[in-house]
């Protein structure tokens, strides 16, 4: 089966950023494969804008160069690239100075009923001067999106002043705050598959759901971008925003309407109803070094660092739905696999019939993010054969890409968040409130462990964590997923 594709409206992107890494390796990959399936019309423009002072040619030779280093060859048709690189332009600006905003003013004004969409794929400190000059210069009309990446912050004041800069010059409509996991095919798919199935809906609640464990699991460490990470650790580099996205999917009320701001009033309430952290809810790790493989502290040169490169929390959401119900999270670096999933676990039959069997984990719906999309749901069965009624488990398993078949049926996460940007949807993108809530969440526990002058648990490479993260779910008589693909 292949996705129908409807064709956006002609617009106008500038990229921000377009001679960087997010740029290269994702957004503009990213929009050749959305017009390798004709949703972008001939006349739309995609403008690339960074200091470097480059002629149009130069860029799409650029350009060029990452499609073929990051878009599939079977896909790469010298026709369709040919095609892509007539969309592209490109112009010489210098975000914090004068230099190129008249020239781009004057570019996008060649084509005013174009949708005017700019994405700052630059580092968030440009974000404000950006918004700011886009509104001085008339390049930003009152129907114009912006789009911005993380990181929305370090922490709750810095987010804030984030928003208020951001607001100055853009409402809240036209404000596009990616966090590209929302983008995702499943993620997208845990929504249909609670609202628009009647078989899980009347399940999901504390009386039939035992726990929820979260993980987003990778298997390489921060090398090469250890400094980067160590100002932000895992807390914040993936709890606030990432998983605390999957949380609130997972665990919100059902919307009214399938309309942005119905969806995100109901992430905003979850979040809203958790309780607040307390540091026996949490554990921190490092990775230690493995055979020639460097550790945590000397990945990121600094053997104090008290940065975290593994998290796992115990959440408690006090509502009707939720309460006595945990979610646990885990995220981490140097873990055993490369794995991103949600597991629904829900409790056992009141009363059973058959002999207990010792192994059995009883039912769960298991989500997964990456590798290979999909969803599993695990059931109790017969064990085939004449031995008597002995039970044994098995997964119902729905591989995506196998079910809808192909790069056609299954866009990358950029691809669907740029398309939506460009039709001016907002459902898959956090409003102002949402992240200011989840960093007012995340922000004590922070300073708890600051305050606290602890050292993170070293973990073991190729592990499951520090010890302590089974700790956590064990003595609530729980046992953490094994991380393996
Ligand atoms: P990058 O490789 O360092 O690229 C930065 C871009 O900004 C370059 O194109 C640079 O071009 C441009 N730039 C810097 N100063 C500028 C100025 N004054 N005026 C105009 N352009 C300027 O960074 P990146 O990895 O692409 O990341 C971009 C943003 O996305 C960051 O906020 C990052 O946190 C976020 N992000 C990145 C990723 C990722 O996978 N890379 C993932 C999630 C979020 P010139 O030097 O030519 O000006």
């Amino acid at each position: 089966m292949v996705s129908s594709v409807i064709p956006v409206q002609p617009f106008d992107l500038v990229i921000f950023g377009a001679t960087g890494d997010l740029a290269h390796r994702k957004i503009l990959p990213s929009l050749f494969r959305r017009l390798a399936v004709h949703q972008i019309p001939d006349t739309a423009r995609i403008i690339g804008a960074a200091r470097s002072k480059m002629t149009r040619a130069e860029f799409r030779k650029q350009t060029a160069a990452a499609l073929e280093e990051f878009v599939a060859p079977a896909l790469l048709k010298p026709e369709l690239v040919e095609q892509f690189l007539n969309t592209i332009d490109y112009v010489t600006v210098d975000a914090a100075g004068h230099d190129g905003w008249a020239t781009l003013a004057k570019k996008l004004g060649d084509r005013p009923d174009h949708i005017r969409a700019f994405y700052l794929s630059v580092a968030p400190g440009l974000f404000g001067v950006i918004a700011e000059k886009l509104a001085a210069a008339g390049i930003a009309t009152p129907s114009s999106r912006i789009v911005v990446e993380k990181p929305l912050g370090k922490d709750l004041a810095s987010a804030r002043a984030l928003n208020a800069q951001l607001s100055r010059h853009f409402e809240e409509e036209q404000i596009y705050r990616i966090d590209h996991y929302l983008g995702k095919e499943t993620v997208q798919n845990l929504m249909a598959i609670r609202f628009a199935n009647a078989l899980f809906e009347p399940l999901w609640n504390a009386r039939f759901i035992d726990h929820v464990q979260i993980t987003v699991a990778e298997n390489i460490g921060v090398a090469g971008r250890g400094e980067y990470y160590d100002q932000s650790g895992a807390m914040r580099d993936m709890v606030q925003n990432h998983m605390m996205q999957l949380l609130c999917l997972t665990a919100m009320e059902p919307p009214a309407h399938f309309d942005p701001n119905f969806v995100r009033d109901e992430k905003l309430k979850v979040i809203r109803s958790l309780d607040p952290l307390k540091p026996s809810d949490t554990v921190r790790g490092q990775y230690r070094a493995n055979g020639s493989a460097l550790s945590y502290l000397a990945d990121v040169k600094d053997p104090a660092s008290r940065t975290e490169s593994f998290v796992a929390i115990r959440a408690h959401i006090s509502n009707w739905r939720w309460s006595g119900t945990p979610f646990y999270m885990r995220t981490g670096k140097k873990l055993s696999a490369r794995l991103s999933e949600i597991a629904v676990v829900f409790r056992d039959p009141p009363h059973s019939i058959f002999p207990k069997v010792e192994d059995l984990r009883g039912n769960a719906l298991i989500i997964r993010l990456q590798p290979n999309e999909g969803i599993t749901l695990r059931m109790t069965i017969k064990d085939p054969g004449p031995g008597g009624m002995r039970l044994t488990e098995v997964p119902l398993d729905m591989t995506f890409a196998d079910a809808l078949g192909g790069d056609g049926g299954m866009p990358e996460a950029y691809e669907r968040l740029i398309m939506d940007v460009i039709r001016g949807d907002q459902t898959l993108f956090m409003r102002g409130d949402e992240v200011e809530a989840a960093w007012a969440w995340t922000d004590p526990i922070i300073q708890a462990w600051a305050d606290s002058g602890n050292k993170p648990q070293q973990y073991d490479p190729g592990s499951a964590g520090p010890i302590d993260a089974y700790k956590l779910t064990g003595s609530d008589g729980h046992l953490w997923r094994e991380i393996a693909t």
